[in-house]
């Protein structure tokens, strides 16, 4: 769930014009809103009167304002994965977060200065899997209608299959009576019919955000998830702070003689790290 905290939601300076995913902390001196997808932790503020700017989006996410909740289409510029737009001399990449349909990132760059920032919003930074199994995908209830469809899915293949295999993406696959962390199965049909429930989560694992700001060497670090104070935010950047670039900022030498943090920060690997920080781009 993403903080609500007004000084997480304005970029600073010289991008402090505009806002992300902040529609409760709206100011008067800024116009524009920058939504990186529809999910309501991240829309919370916004309304069908909304008109203190632009809400630049997806044209997917787009559709879910207006369809949801009514947002007219004059408030909201789109911008689609791979396109840039320019907006007060701020140049603004949108970049695919993988994860919901329509997510992006942002990337800020100040063309004056050369500041960038990149907002992340909740995004999955998985490599992207390759198929290299024919597989059906089908719509999985949790309940007995999944087998009903199933077998409904073997009858049409007749003779060719004994059996259907299916794999239901969900949050609860594991339970502490499971041996060896291993998931039973639910089993219908005399074996006929196979369904596991395997551990899926559209947000970055632990092992994929600590690539990923390595990857970028950001200077600063904005955490906007399970970052409501002050000590939050120290926890959450200290986890990462051997992976970024901070031999610009003197305040912060001392990151580098720290021992990296170990179990108490990995709760919040589920969670986005959302950042409105520097990502070395000069300025
Ligand atoms: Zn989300």
């Amino acid at each position: 769930m993403a903080t609500q905290h007004a000084s997480l939601k304005r970029l600073r300076p010289p991008l402090s014009g505009f806002i992300v995913d902040g529609f409760n902390f709206c100011e008067a001196d800024v116009r524009h809103y920058l939504l990186t997808h529809a999910h309501s932790d991240h829309t919370c503020g916004l309304h069908a009167s909304f008109d203190l700017g632009t809400v630049y989006c997806s044209s997917v996410t787009a559709r879910v304002l207006r369809a949801t909740i009514g947002l007219p289409e004059k408030r909201i510029t789109t911008i689609d994965v791979g396109q840039s737009i320019e907006v007060e001399g701020v140049q603004i990449t949108a970049l695919d977060a993988g994860h919901c349909p329509g997510s992006l990132m942002f990337l800020l760059e100040h063309l004056a200065t050369g500041h960038t920032a990149l907002h992340t919003g909740d995004m999955r930074a998985s490599q992207p899997i390759r198929e290299a199994v024919r597989v059906h995908v089908m719509p999985l209830s949790a309940g007995v209608e999944a087998h009903e469809a199933m077998g409904a899915l073997l009858q049409r293949h007749g003779e060719r299959y004994a059996a259907v295999v299916t794999f239901r993406p969900t949050g609860w696959a594991y339970s502490k009576s499971d041996e060896a962390g291993l998931p039973k199965p639910w089993v219908e049909g005399a074996g006929s019919t196979r369904m596991y429930g395997v551990p899926y989560s559209e947000h970055s694992s632990w092992e994929e955000l600590q690539a990923f700001v390595a990857a970028l060497r950001p200077r600063a670090l904005v955490p906007t998830v399970n970052a409501a104070t002050a000590r939050d935010r120290e926890r959450l950047q200290a986890a990462y702070a051997h992976a970024m670039d901070l031999a610009a900022d003197k305040g912060r030498l001392d990151w580098h003689f720290r021992r990296r943090p170990s179990s108490a920060v990995g709760a919040s690997s589920s969670s986005d790290i959302g950042g409105g920080g520097g990502t070395g781009g000069g300025g």
